[in-house]
């Protein structure tokens, strides 16, 4: 029985219930779809003409591990201006996802602990288990606030890692200046590597980006390309952090990924040099927009100044999340429920990189479903 191959760490997954959600929606007419976490902007001319030229100088063959040295350079750059650390050092890789891969099969051991806050990017809890760790929540209900009283509490001797991530998927929230200096001192106290997430970096709305490199050098931040730009399916990525974990990751890297897709590289290069705070512009109005219409529709929301989600409570009258969003499915609209990213199944998660017209849609039937218990 082919099944009998499968090893042990297969039992501990199921398919993500977010790409549940995408098959359900490849088979409705028209939905209305605010669950995917994708930017739903064009890719701007610019950048899809660099990968097209690439493609068509035949840049198509294995680039460096590291990466191709005019990107790795401006990215390089662009870390050493901002961060101003003696050993930061840059990989280019296949995604944030393939940079939090590697970051994790480097670091982690099997038996070690990593901290992660409830709720989490579905993938966290995910790649722990997969490199034999274990994941320690730290709940952060109800407004999403990082307490680290409680993360000093949480810290084991087997604890390896602490994982943040500004603005955060699936909350929106934007970690405060006094949050991210208190944790990144106490991971820096506490010899444990802090990895930041900071994907969403361009989408903060109302305050800028705290980053804990500026009180602890030993960050290690993953970034990249996938949400800035609207390249999710281009895999491209970037991580930086002390020279002797980047070498190791280098090293990972020529045995797993080999190298992020070549042509694109050359695109990311173009990238970096676009300007999208139209975009982000926009997206905040689309914050605003969803936001008051929750509240106005009585729902409980807590404050989301970043990414393009947020996390409202799921109504009284409902078990949970789960048969909350059966029954939005059921009229259309596509969300995904809480316990996807977290040890509870109180919330629910709504994207709105999406049209006006369609977060219109999608707040009259949330309208509705609240109107009618
Ligand atoms: N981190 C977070 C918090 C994310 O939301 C995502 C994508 N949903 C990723 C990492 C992975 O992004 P990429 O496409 O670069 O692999």
């Amino acid at each position: 029985m082919s099944s009998s191959w499968l090893a042990q760490r297969t039992q501990q997954f199921d398919s993500s219930g977010i790409r549940k959600v995408f098959d359900l929606a490849a088979k409705m007419p028209d939905p209305i779809n605010l669950s995917i976490g994708q930017p739903d902007f064009p890719v701007p001319g610019a950048i899809k003409a660099a990968a097209i030229e690439a493609i068509r100088q035949d840049k198509n063959g294995y680039s460096v591990t590291q990466g191709v040295p005019e990107l790795l350079d401006a990215l390089q750059s662009r870390v050493d201006a901002e961060h101003g650390h003696q050993d930061r050092r840059v990989l280019v890789t296949s995604g944030t996802s393939g940079a939090l891969m590697l970051a994790m099969m480097a670091l982690v051991d099997p038996g070690d602990e990593v901290i992660c806050f409830d709720p989490y990017f579905v993938m966290y809890p995910a790649l722990v288990s997969m490199v034999g760790g274990k994941c320690v929540l730290i709940d952060t209900y109800p407004d999403f606030q990082i307490d680290v009283d409680q993360v000093a509490a949480a810290i084991t001797p087997r604890t390896k890692m602490i994982l943040l991530n500004s603005p955060a998927n699936p909350t929106g929230r934007v970690a405060t200046k006094e949050e991210v200096r208190t944790l990144a001192t106490l991971a820096a106290e506490h010899n444990i590597a802090l990895l930041s997430d900071e994907i969403y970096r361009e989408f903060c709305y109302d305050t800028p980006l705290m980053s804990p490199t500026a009180w602890n050098d030993q960050t290690i931040v993953v970034d990249g390309f996938s949400k800035s730009y609207g390249v999710t399916g281009w895999r491209l990525g970037w991580i930086h952090g002390p020279s002797v974990v980047i070498d190791k990751l280098s090293m990972l890297q020529q045995y797993t990924f080999v190298c992020a897709p070549h042509p694109l590289q050359w695109a990311g290069l173009e990238a970096i040099r676009t300007d999208i705070s139209a975009q982000v512009a926009d997206y905040r109005g689309r914050r605003d927009l969803i936001v008051s219409g929750l509240k106005k529709a009585g729902y409980e929301v807590a404050p989301t100044s970043g990414a393009f989600y947020v996390f409202p409570k799921v109504p009284a009258g409902f078990d949970n999340a789960t048969q909350f969003v059966a029954r939005a499915i059921e009229n259309q609209l596509l969300i995904i429920p809480g316990n996807i990213f977290s040890s509870r199944d109180t919330h629910f998660r709504i994207s709105y990189a999406a049209s006006v017209e369609t977060l219109q849609r999608g707040l009259h039937v949330l309208k509705q479903l609240r109107d009618a218990v």
